[in-house]
């Protein structure tokens, strides 16, 4: 059965900063991003991008975990790429691997303000 939940985001930065979080990029996501940052596919992925499991590509977070393009406006969390922004976090919280996982659920809803249930 679909978990019934709410979600409207409150910009509070949680998933963008979380010491053990991470950024994923496909293939995809690739072009656009290097695009909006105004660099070449290489470039961007030589200054950003780690290799990351099944083909997928891992952002080089900052120390203590921050996404580079995370920022604050007027204490509000925002996205330096958001027009840009990965698929994987324009589909965050709704990713099966946490609407499938009762832990992974709960531990989503410890640090993200925007679900309700
Ligand atoms: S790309 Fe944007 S939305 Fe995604 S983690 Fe980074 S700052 Fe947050
Ligand atoms: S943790 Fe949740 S409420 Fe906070 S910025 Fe991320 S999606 Fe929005």
């Amino acid at each position: 059965m679909p978990r019934a939940f709410s979600f409207s985001c409150k910009r509070c930065g949680n998933c963008c900063t979380r010491a053990d979080g991470r950024v994923r990029i496909t293939e995809d996501d690739v072009p656009r991003i290097a695009a909006a940052l105004g660099l070449s596919v290489a470039g961007f992925r030589s200054r950003f991008l780690n290799p990351g499991p099944d083909g997928s590509w891992l952002v080089r977070l900052l120390p203590g975990g921050s996404c580079p393009w995370f920022s604050r406006e007027g204490g509000l969390g925002a996205c330096r790429i958001y027009d840009a922004r990965p698929e994987h976090c324009k589909t965050f919280p709704h990713w099966p691997e946490i609407l499938e996982d009762d832990a992974a659920f709960a531990e989503v809803r410890r640090f993200c303000a925007g679900i309700e249930v």
